[in-house]
């Protein structure tokens, strides 16, 4: 029998899971679920470097599992779970990555110093290892492939860094995880300040829960073409020169974006037509997540959850093991 590549991805209970989370990393994982042997987990451990707003981390943690069987993550086909079932294998063996990562590398990160420079008050030990402990999700699978957006690209590129040093300490255990092909998605936050994340609070992002009249609004108030101050002035509808151009890219059918590119260019379009169009665009997407969200169940997820646990165990188990072995530990 040919074996599937090992495909591990996971997300933070830090809020509402949203459209660039869909984009980033949860649509391949779904389509992926076919053909790979993948693991996807709701990074709970990970999430305690955000502090996050008030609602608890068991209820976040949830809701965010939740939003990924209703978008259709299927736990029959991935093994699905919540890192902490497995802290103590993940910790022992980010431990061990820990020995052969430079601190210097990890100082110099920049998803670390964007993260201090948000937070001057939350710069841990704990921030600074988290491509340490990123490292130690894929690797405690062997995961070979990881959808991720393209804010975690460096991130994966220090798995890998982290996963040749390791080999040439003690031998080749791990694979070098890749990202799913293709993968350069960074959807903007509506404020068109960086990109759309879940700490950043729900004005900034559109959630895979949100309806209609809730995505309409935010979209009507997203930050557009600062230069295009009148409806008769031509709008520039590039990446870069329009933020609400940016997200149809991601949410309108290519024929969708050459008429509203060409109106735009034009001054046929304005501002608030284009933005309708977008919000029906995001709305397509959204709504069959929403409408099975409504329908799944507390229990439902915890049963789900429960079927994956033991799956996640044996196989960090079982890695744990033999890194171990690798590192030559005086085993009785
Ligand atoms: P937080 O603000 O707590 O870091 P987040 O929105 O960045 O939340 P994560 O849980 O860190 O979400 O990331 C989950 C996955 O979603 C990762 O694969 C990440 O690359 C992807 N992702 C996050 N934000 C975006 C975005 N704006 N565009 C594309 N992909 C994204
Ligand atoms: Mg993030």
């Amino acid at each position: 029998m040919i074996s599937k590549p090992i495909l591990t991805s996971g997300i933070r209970p830090t809020g509402d899971v949203h459209i660039g989370n869909y984009i980033g990393a949860m649509r391949d994982i779904i389509d992926l679920q076919e053909t790979t042997d993948a693991h996807f987990f709701i990074v709970d451990i990970h999430s305690l470097t955000t502090h996050s707003d008030e609602t608890s981390l068991a209820k976040r943690t949830i809701d965010a599992a939740k939003l990924y069987v209703a978008a259709g993550l299927d736990p029959h086909k991935a093994t699905f779970y919540t890192q902490s079932v497995i802290a103590a294998e993940i910790t022992e063996l980010a431990t061990y990555l820990g020995m052969v990562m430079p601190l210097g590398e990890l100082l110099r990160c920049p998803t670390f110093k964007e993260k201090a420079k948000k937070h001057p008050d939350h710069v841990h030990y704990g921030l600074a290892g988290y491509p340490v402990l990123m490292a130690a999700d894929i690797l405690i699978h062997k995961g070979e492939l990881v959808p991720v957006g393209e804010d975690q690209l460096v991130h994966l590129e220090m798995a890998r860094a982290i996963v040749r040093r390791f080999s040439a300490h003690y031998g080749p255990l791990f694979p070098e995880p890749k990202p799913v092909e293709n993968q350069s998605a960074r959807v903007p936050s509506l404020t068109g300040e960086g990109k759309m994340s879940k700490s950043d609070g729900k004005g900034t992002t559109i959630s895979l829960k949100d309806p209609k009249e809730v995505i309409e609004q935010k979209v009507k108030r997203a930050y557009s073409d600062p230069l295009r101050t009148h409806k008769v002035k031509p709008g520039h509808p590039t990446r870069t020169g329009c933020n609400v151009f940016h997200l149809h890219e991601y949410f309108s059918e290519p024929e969708e974006q050459q008429s509203i590119q060409t109106g735009c260019q034009t001054a046929e379009i304005g501002c608030v037509a284009c933005k309708q169009m977008l919000a029906t665009s995001i709305e397509r997407t959204v709504v069959p997540i929403r409408q099975t969200y409504e329908q799944l169940t507390d229990a439902d997820i915890h049963d789900l959850l429960l079927m994956g646990k033991e799956k996640a165990k044996v196989s960090a188990q079982q890695t744990i093991q033999e890194v171990r072995e690798a590192i030559g530990f005086y085993m009785y």
